[in-house]
Protein backbone atom coordinates (compact mmCIF):
# COMPACT_ATOMS: atom_id res chain seq x y z
CA UNK A 1 0.00 0.00 0.00
CA UNK A 2 2.73 2.40 1.17
CA UNK A 3 4.76 2.04 -2.49
CA UNK A 4 1.62 2.36 -4.88
CA UNK A 5 0.55 5.82 -2.17
CA UNK A 6 4.27 7.06 -3.02
CA UNK A 7 4.19 6.32 -6.53
CA UNK A 8 0.63 8.02 -7.06
CA UNK A 9 2.14 10.93 -5.62
CA UNK A 10 5.53 11.02 -7.97
CA UNK A 11 3.25 10.83 -10.60
CA UNK A 12 0.85 13.50 -9.25
CA UNK A 13 4.11 15.66 -9.35
CA UNK A 14 5.27 14.27 -12.55
CA UNK A 15 1.89 15.79 -14.22
CA UNK A 16 1.98 19.20 -12.44
CA UNK A 17 5.56 19.80 -14.19
CA UNK A 18 4.23 18.46 -17.75
CA UNK A 19 1.56 20.94 -17.47
CA UNK A 20 4.01 23.84 -16.69
CA UNK A 21 6.34 22.73 -19.40
CA UNK A 22 5.49 23.10 -23.16
CA UNK A 23 3.81 19.94 -24.75
CA UNK A 24 5.70 17.70 -26.44
CA UNK A 25 4.35 17.47 -30.71
CA UNK A 26 5.62 14.11 -30.84
CA UNK A 27 2.85 13.14 -33.50
CA UNK A 28 4.45 12.61 -36.76
CA UNK A 29 1.54 14.27 -38.77
CA UNK A 30 2.30 11.61 -41.92
CA UNK A 31 1.91 8.85 -39.62
CA UNK A 32 -1.76 9.07 -38.53
CA UNK A 33 -3.40 11.57 -40.55
CA UNK A 34 -4.11 11.31 -44.37
CA UNK A 35 -3.87 15.31 -45.00
CA UNK A 36 -7.92 15.91 -45.64
CA UNK A 37 -10.45 17.12 -43.63
CA UNK A 38 -12.99 15.57 -41.66
CA UNK A 39 -16.12 17.79 -40.56
CA UNK A 40 -17.93 16.55 -37.48
CA UNK A 41 -21.29 18.13 -37.32
CA UNK A 42 -22.91 17.96 -33.37
CA UNK A 43 -25.68 18.81 -31.61
CA UNK A 44 -26.06 19.66 -28.08
CA UNK A 45 -29.02 20.01 -25.86
CA UNK A 46 -29.41 20.95 -22.23
CA UNK A 47 -29.84 23.64 -19.90
CA UNK A 48 -28.24 25.10 -16.38
CA UNK A 49 -28.85 21.63 -15.02
CA UNK A 50 -28.29 19.15 -18.07
CA UNK A 51 -25.76 19.14 -21.27
CA UNK A 52 -25.84 16.43 -24.19
CA UNK A 53 -23.80 15.34 -26.96
CA UNK A 54 -25.36 13.53 -30.47
CA UNK A 55 -23.11 13.37 -33.37
CA UNK A 56 -25.33 14.36 -36.45
CA UNK A 57 -22.96 14.59 -39.17
CA UNK A 58 -19.45 12.89 -40.55
CA UNK A 59 -18.92 14.75 -43.62
CA UNK A 60 -15.44 14.70 -45.64
CA UNK A 61 -14.59 18.85 -46.18
CA UNK A 62 -12.77 17.42 -50.02
CA UNK A 63 -10.00 19.91 -48.96
CA UNK A 64 -6.45 19.67 -47.19
CA UNK A 65 -5.73 19.97 -43.67
CA UNK A 66 -5.90 23.55 -43.26
CA UNK A 67 -4.12 23.41 -39.88
CA UNK A 68 -0.42 23.09 -38.70
CA UNK A 69 1.20 19.63 -39.29
CA UNK A 70 3.51 19.83 -36.08
CA UNK A 71 1.04 21.64 -33.05
CA UNK A 72 -1.44 18.60 -32.75
CA UNK A 73 -1.98 18.71 -29.44
CA UNK A 74 -2.95 21.77 -27.93
CA UNK A 75 -0.83 22.96 -24.96
CA UNK A 76 -3.08 25.54 -23.95
CA UNK A 77 -5.78 24.19 -21.13
CA UNK A 78 -8.12 27.11 -22.19
CA UNK A 79 -11.81 26.76 -23.27
CA UNK A 80 -14.53 25.59 -21.27
CA UNK A 81 -14.70 22.33 -23.62
CA UNK A 82 -11.89 19.77 -25.76
CA UNK A 83 -12.12 17.83 -28.68
CA UNK A 84 -9.88 15.45 -29.03
CA UNK A 85 -8.82 12.49 -31.64
CA UNK A 86 -7.43 9.30 -29.82
CA UNK A 87 -6.40 6.22 -31.69
CA UNK A 88 -8.82 3.41 -31.57
CA UNK A 89 -6.17 0.72 -30.98
CA UNK A 90 -3.70 2.44 -28.21
CA UNK A 91 -6.27 5.02 -26.62
CA UNK A 92 -3.42 7.52 -27.93
CA UNK A 93 -4.47 11.56 -28.19
CA UNK A 94 -3.50 12.58 -31.93
CA UNK A 95 -5.23 15.80 -31.59
CA UNK A 96 -7.26 18.02 -30.01
CA UNK A 97 -8.11 21.73 -29.21
CA UNK A 98 -10.14 23.56 -26.48
CA UNK A 99 -13.21 25.41 -27.46
CA UNK A 100 -16.20 27.39 -25.67
CA UNK A 101 -19.72 27.50 -27.59
CA UNK A 102 -22.77 29.19 -26.97
CA UNK A 103 -24.33 27.06 -24.99
CA UNK A 104 -22.17 27.65 -22.06
CA UNK A 105 -23.43 30.85 -21.88
CA UNK A 106 -27.01 30.17 -22.54
CA UNK A 107 -27.09 28.04 -19.32
CA UNK A 108 -26.59 31.05 -16.75
CA UNK A 109 -29.25 32.89 -18.95
CA UNK A 110 -32.44 32.98 -16.95
CA UNK A 111 -34.41 31.45 -19.39
CA UNK A 112 -30.98 28.93 -19.21
CA UNK A 113 -32.36 27.69 -15.89
CA UNK A 114 -35.65 26.34 -16.69
CA UNK A 115 -35.40 25.61 -21.01
CA UNK A 116 -33.74 23.21 -22.84
CA UNK A 117 -32.46 23.92 -26.11
CA UNK A 118 -30.82 22.73 -28.62
CA UNK A 119 -27.28 24.04 -30.25
CA UNK A 120 -25.67 23.39 -33.25
CA UNK A 121 -21.67 22.83 -33.44
CA UNK A 122 -19.15 22.04 -36.11
CA UNK A 123 -15.43 20.49 -35.47
CA UNK A 124 -12.86 20.58 -38.43
CA UNK A 125 -10.35 17.94 -37.52
CA UNK A 126 -7.59 16.64 -39.79
CA UNK A 127 -8.54 13.32 -41.22
CA UNK A 128 -7.19 10.28 -39.65
CA UNK A 129 -5.60 7.28 -41.67
CA UNK A 130 -7.25 4.45 -39.14
CA UNK A 131 -9.69 3.59 -36.67
CA UNK A 132 -10.06 6.92 -33.85
CA UNK A 133 -12.26 7.67 -31.16
CA UNK A 134 -13.73 11.78 -31.88
CA UNK A 135 -14.25 12.34 -27.86
CA UNK A 136 -15.72 15.21 -26.52
CA UNK A 137 -14.67 16.69 -23.10
CA UNK A 138 -16.19 19.49 -20.26
CA UNK A 139 -15.40 21.12 -17.35
CA UNK A 140 -15.89 19.35 -13.90
CA UNK A 141 -17.23 21.51 -10.81
CA UNK A 142 -13.18 22.30 -10.47
CA UNK A 143 -12.45 23.37 -13.94
CA UNK A 144 -10.83 19.90 -14.89
CA UNK A 145 -11.28 18.31 -18.16
CA UNK A 146 -13.73 14.91 -18.11
CA UNK A 147 -14.82 12.97 -21.09
CA UNK A 148 -18.24 13.48 -22.18
CA UNK A 149 -18.78 11.72 -25.43
CA UNK A 150 -16.80 9.59 -27.59
CA UNK A 151 -17.90 8.81 -30.96
CA UNK A 152 -15.97 5.59 -32.89
CA UNK A 153 -14.75 6.66 -36.41
CA UNK A 154 -13.21 4.35 -39.05
CA UNK A 155 -12.06 5.77 -42.13
CA UNK A 156 -12.06 2.58 -43.65
CA UNK A 157 -15.70 1.21 -43.08
CA UNK A 158 -17.22 4.70 -43.18
CA UNK A 159 -19.29 6.19 -46.15
CA UNK A 160 -19.21 9.84 -45.83
CA UNK A 161 -21.16 12.74 -47.01
CA UNK A 162 -20.04 15.65 -49.02
CA UNK A 163 -19.23 19.13 -47.67
CA UNK A 164 -21.32 20.86 -50.98
CA UNK A 165 -20.34 24.60 -50.57
CA UNK A 166 -22.88 27.45 -52.19
CA UNK A 167 -21.09 30.28 -51.24
CA UNK A 168 -19.08 32.76 -53.15
CA UNK A 169 -15.26 32.44 -52.24
CA UNK A 170 -12.89 35.22 -53.04
CA UNK A 171 -8.93 35.32 -51.84
CA UNK A 172 -8.64 38.43 -49.84
CA UNK A 173 -4.93 38.64 -48.96
CA UNK A 174 -2.89 35.22 -49.40
CA UNK A 175 0.91 34.78 -47.50
CA UNK A 176 1.06 31.49 -48.13
CA UNK A 177 0.13 27.41 -47.89
CA UNK A 178 -2.23 27.29 -45.64
CA UNK A 179 -1.05 24.66 -43.12
CA UNK A 180 1.56 27.47 -42.06
CA UNK A 181 -0.95 30.39 -41.80
CA UNK A 182 -3.49 31.68 -39.92
CA UNK A 183 -6.49 31.04 -41.95
CA UNK A 184 -9.46 33.47 -41.75
CA UNK A 185 -12.79 33.64 -43.66
CA UNK A 186 -14.63 36.81 -43.47
CA UNK A 187 -18.26 35.96 -44.00
CA UNK A 188 -20.32 38.92 -45.48
CA UNK A 189 -24.30 38.82 -44.28
CA UNK A 190 -26.44 41.25 -45.91
CA UNK A 191 -25.32 41.67 -49.29
CA UNK A 192 -26.58 41.33 -52.50
CA UNK A 193 -24.58 38.32 -53.47
CA UNK A 194 -21.25 38.59 -54.78
CA UNK A 195 -21.35 41.28 -57.52
CA UNK A 196 -22.53 43.44 -54.49
CA UNK A 197 -20.59 47.08 -55.21
CA UNK A 198 -20.46 47.65 -51.52
CA UNK A 199 -18.80 43.95 -50.74
CA UNK A 200 -15.45 44.99 -52.18
CA UNK A 201 -15.57 47.88 -49.89
CA UNK A 202 -16.34 46.14 -46.44
CA UNK A 203 -14.27 43.13 -46.99
CA UNK A 204 -11.27 45.64 -47.48
CA UNK A 205 -12.16 47.72 -44.11
CA UNK A 206 -12.55 44.42 -42.40
CA UNK A 207 -9.73 42.87 -43.62
CA UNK A 208 -7.58 46.17 -42.50
CA UNK A 209 -9.19 46.57 -39.15
CA UNK A 210 -8.09 42.77 -38.46
CA UNK A 211 -4.52 44.20 -38.71
CA UNK A 212 -4.57 47.61 -37.87
CA UNK A 213 -3.58 46.73 -34.24
CA UNK A 214 -0.68 45.02 -32.53
CA UNK A 215 0.12 42.33 -32.16
CA UNK A 216 -1.55 41.71 -35.96
CA UNK A 217 0.00 44.06 -37.65
CA UNK A 218 3.33 42.45 -36.99
CA UNK A 219 1.92 39.19 -37.82
CA UNK A 220 0.29 40.20 -41.17
CA UNK A 221 2.26 37.72 -43.10
CA UNK A 222 1.18 34.83 -41.09
CA UNK A 223 -2.11 35.36 -42.65
CA UNK A 224 -4.57 34.12 -45.30
CA UNK A 225 -7.86 36.22 -45.65
CA UNK A 226 -10.77 34.97 -47.44
CA UNK A 227 -14.13 36.33 -48.27
CA UNK A 228 -17.54 34.30 -48.56
CA UNK A 229 -21.14 35.64 -49.05
CA UNK A 230 -23.61 33.84 -47.06
CA UNK A 231 -26.50 34.72 -44.86
CA UNK A 232 -25.91 32.68 -42.10
CA UNK A 233 -28.71 33.97 -39.90
CA UNK A 234 -26.64 36.41 -37.25
CA UNK A 235 -29.25 38.54 -35.50
CA UNK A 236 -28.93 41.23 -32.32
CA UNK A 237 -30.33 40.41 -28.85
CA UNK A 238 -28.62 37.22 -28.60
CA UNK A 239 -29.73 35.85 -25.20
CA UNK A 240 -31.88 39.54 -25.01
CA UNK A 241 -28.65 41.55 -24.94
CA UNK A 242 -29.23 43.92 -27.77
CA UNK A 243 -25.79 44.50 -28.86
CA UNK A 244 -24.69 40.83 -28.54
CA UNK A 245 -24.95 39.87 -32.58
CA UNK A 246 -24.56 36.27 -32.81
CA UNK A 247 -25.64 32.98 -35.36
CA UNK A 248 -27.35 29.75 -34.28
CA UNK A 249 -26.51 28.43 -37.05
CA UNK A 250 -23.11 26.97 -37.25
CA UNK A 251 -24.03 24.02 -39.69
CA UNK A 252 -25.07 25.96 -42.48
CA UNK A 253 -22.86 28.63 -41.83
CA UNK A 254 -19.69 25.61 -42.12
CA UNK A 255 -21.76 24.57 -45.52
CA UNK A 256 -21.28 27.86 -47.10
CA UNK A 257 -17.04 28.03 -46.02
CA UNK A 258 -17.76 24.82 -48.35
CA UNK A 259 -13.73 24.13 -48.81
CA UNK A 260 -12.48 27.58 -48.13
CA UNK A 261 -9.70 26.62 -45.65
CA UNK A 262 -10.52 27.78 -42.31
CA UNK A 263 -8.92 28.12 -38.72
CA UNK A 264 -11.11 31.52 -37.52
CA UNK A 265 -14.47 32.63 -39.07
CA UNK A 266 -15.58 36.28 -38.44
CA UNK A 267 -19.00 37.29 -39.67
CA UNK A 268 -19.30 40.74 -41.00
CA UNK A 269 -23.09 41.96 -41.01
CA UNK A 270 -24.18 44.81 -42.99
CA UNK A 271 -25.90 46.84 -40.70
CA UNK A 272 -24.48 50.13 -39.39
CA UNK A 273 -26.18 49.55 -36.00
CA UNK A 274 -23.33 48.88 -33.15
CA UNK A 275 -22.88 44.88 -32.36
CA UNK A 276 -20.85 42.39 -32.00
CA UNK A 277 -20.02 38.85 -30.23
CA UNK A 278 -17.21 36.12 -30.23
CA UNK A 279 -16.75 32.89 -28.53
CA UNK A 280 -13.01 31.22 -28.49
CA UNK A 281 -12.11 28.44 -31.32
CA UNK A 282 -16.63 29.44 -32.25
CA UNK A 283 -16.43 32.50 -34.50
CA UNK A 284 -16.16 36.40 -34.00
CA UNK A 285 -18.68 39.00 -35.47
CA UNK A 286 -18.52 42.65 -36.07
CA UNK A 287 -21.07 44.72 -37.58
CA UNK A 288 -20.44 47.87 -39.65
CA UNK A 289 -20.59 50.15 -37.06
CA UNK A 290 -17.87 53.21 -36.95
CA UNK A 291 -17.03 51.26 -33.29
CA UNK A 292 -16.03 48.78 -35.52
CA UNK A 293 -12.41 49.01 -35.60
CA UNK A 294 -12.36 48.68 -31.89
CA UNK A 295 -15.03 46.23 -32.06
CA UNK A 296 -13.69 43.36 -34.12
CA UNK A 297 -9.88 43.62 -32.75
CA UNK A 298 -11.75 43.10 -29.53
CA UNK A 299 -13.87 40.20 -30.58
CA UNK A 300 -11.14 38.74 -32.37
CA UNK A 301 -9.46 38.49 -28.62
CA UNK A 302 -12.14 36.28 -27.92
CA UNK A 303 -12.49 34.31 -30.76
CA UNK A 304 -8.73 33.70 -31.70
CA UNK A 305 -6.95 33.85 -28.26
CA UNK A 306 -9.99 32.93 -26.04
CA UNK A 307 -9.37 35.80 -24.21
CA UNK A 308 -11.79 37.20 -21.09
CA UNK A 309 -13.35 40.57 -20.81
CA UNK A 310 -11.48 43.03 -18.55
CA UNK A 311 -14.51 45.34 -17.87
CA UNK A 312 -16.84 45.33 -15.29
CA UNK A 313 -20.65 44.94 -16.06
CA UNK A 314 -22.17 43.44 -12.90
CA UNK A 315 -25.91 43.81 -14.23
CA UNK A 316 -25.16 41.05 -16.65
CA UNK A 317 -26.37 37.50 -15.44
CA UNK A 318 -23.29 35.57 -15.22
CA UNK A 319 -21.24 38.91 -13.53
CA UNK A 320 -20.24 36.22 -10.75
CA UNK A 321 -19.06 34.09 -13.04
CA UNK A 322 -15.35 34.10 -12.05
CA UNK A 323 -15.79 34.37 -8.21
CA UNK A 324 -15.05 31.08 -7.44
CA UNK A 325 -13.32 28.77 -5.57
CA UNK A 326 -10.89 27.67 -9.07
CA UNK A 327 -8.75 30.11 -11.25
CA UNK A 328 -10.85 31.01 -14.49
CA UNK A 329 -9.09 29.23 -17.86
CA UNK A 330 -8.07 32.93 -19.35
CA UNK A 331 -4.71 34.03 -19.12
CA UNK A 332 -6.03 37.44 -18.34
CA UNK A 333 -8.11 37.40 -15.60
CA UNK A 334 -7.32 36.09 -12.05
CA UNK A 335 -9.33 35.88 -8.73
CA UNK A 336 -6.34 34.99 -7.23
CA UNK A 337 -6.55 31.41 -6.04
CA UNK A 338 -3.69 30.31 -8.84
CA UNK A 339 -2.48 33.90 -9.42
CA UNK A 340 1.19 31.93 -10.27
CA UNK A 341 -0.25 29.92 -13.50
CA UNK A 342 -1.02 33.72 -14.44
CA UNK A 343 1.28 36.91 -14.78
CA UNK A 344 2.73 37.14 -11.69
CA UNK A 345 5.96 36.25 -12.78
CA UNK A 346 5.83 38.90 -15.63
CA UNK A 347 5.42 41.84 -12.27
CA UNK A 348 8.03 44.11 -11.90
CA UNK A 349 9.66 43.64 -8.23
CA UNK A 350 7.64 45.72 -6.24
CA UNK A 351 4.93 45.87 -7.43
CA UNK A 352 2.12 46.51 -5.03
CA UNK A 353 -0.58 43.72 -4.58
CA UNK A 354 -3.28 44.64 -5.07
CA UNK A 355 -2.09 47.58 -7.64
CA UNK A 356 -3.79 50.46 -6.59
CA UNK A 357 -5.90 51.94 -9.63
CA UNK A 358 -4.11 55.33 -11.32
CA UNK A 359 -6.77 57.45 -12.97
CA UNK A 360 -3.66 59.39 -14.64
CA UNK A 361 -3.40 56.36 -17.18
CA UNK A 362 -4.68 57.87 -20.34
CA UNK A 363 -7.21 55.95 -21.73
CA UNK A 364 -5.82 54.98 -25.09
CA UNK A 365 -2.85 53.44 -23.12
CA UNK A 366 -2.48 50.61 -20.93
CA UNK A 367 -0.40 51.44 -18.26
CA UNK A 368 1.95 49.77 -15.80
CA UNK A 369 1.53 45.93 -15.40
CA UNK A 370 -0.02 44.84 -12.13
CA UNK A 371 -2.92 43.48 -10.29
CA UNK A 372 -6.12 46.18 -10.83
CA UNK A 373 -8.82 44.60 -9.20
CA UNK A 374 -12.19 44.60 -11.39
CA UNK A 375 -12.38 42.24 -14.83
CA UNK A 376 -14.94 39.38 -15.80
CA UNK A 377 -17.91 41.27 -15.06
CA UNK A 378 -16.76 41.82 -11.50
CA UNK A 379 -16.17 44.61 -9.62
CA UNK A 380 -15.03 42.53 -6.59
CA UNK A 381 -12.89 39.50 -6.31
CA UNK A 382 -11.25 39.51 -9.92
CA UNK A 383 -8.24 40.81 -10.99
CA UNK A 384 -6.66 42.20 -14.17
CA UNK A 385 -3.01 42.86 -15.52
CA UNK A 386 -3.17 46.67 -16.25
CA UNK A 387 -5.46 49.62 -16.23
CA UNK A 388 -6.79 49.77 -19.83
CA UNK A 389 -6.85 47.10 -22.32
CA UNK A 390 -8.20 46.14 -26.02
CA UNK A 391 -10.48 43.36 -23.60
CA UNK A 392 -11.54 46.17 -21.13
CA UNK A 393 -12.14 49.47 -23.14
CA UNK A 394 -10.73 49.13 -26.41
CA UNK A 395 -7.06 50.20 -25.59
CA UNK A 396 -3.91 48.25 -27.78
CA UNK A 397 -4.33 44.88 -25.90
CA UNK A 398 -1.80 44.57 -22.48
CA UNK A 399 1.43 42.46 -22.45
CA UNK A 400 -1.25 39.62 -21.00
CA UNK A 401 -3.06 39.53 -23.66
CA UNK A 402 -0.47 40.05 -26.74
CA UNK A 403 1.81 37.49 -24.77
CA UNK A 404 -0.75 34.84 -25.05
CA UNK A 405 -1.81 36.26 -29.14
CA UNK A 406 1.91 35.40 -29.56
CA UNK A 407 1.48 31.65 -28.12
CA UNK A 408 -1.86 31.20 -30.21
CA UNK A 409 0.58 32.82 -33.56
CA UNK A 410 2.42 29.71 -32.88
CA UNK A 411 -0.10 27.12 -32.95
CA UNK A 412 -0.67 27.78 -36.38
CA UNK A 413 2.32 28.92 -37.95
CA UNK A 414 4.93 26.28 -36.87
ZN1 LIG B 1 -15.82 41.01 -24.91
ZN1 LIG C 1 -5.43 42.48 -21.53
Amino acid sequence: MKTSKKLIISLAIVCSIGLQAAVAQDIKFSKWFTGGTLRIDCERVGNAYSDELSLKRKLDRYADWHGSRTQLIDPLDNGDYRVELRDAKSGRVIYSRGFSNLFREYKDTPEGRTTVRSFEETFLLPMPKKAVNVVFQRRDAKMNLVDQASFPFDPKSEELGYNYRFGDRTDLEIHGDPAEKVDVVIVAQGYNGAADPQLRVDFYRMKEILFGREPFASHRDDFNVYGVVADVGAEYNTFGIDRYLMTFNLWRLHDMLGTTPCDHIVIMVNNEKYGGGAIYNFYAVSSLHRMAESVLPHEFGHSFGGLADEYVDEDLSYGSLHRTDYEPLEPNITNRVDFSRKWASMLPQGTAIPTPPDASVPRDQCGPLGLYEGAGYASHGVYRPTMNCMMRNYAPFCPVCTKRLEEVFGLYTK
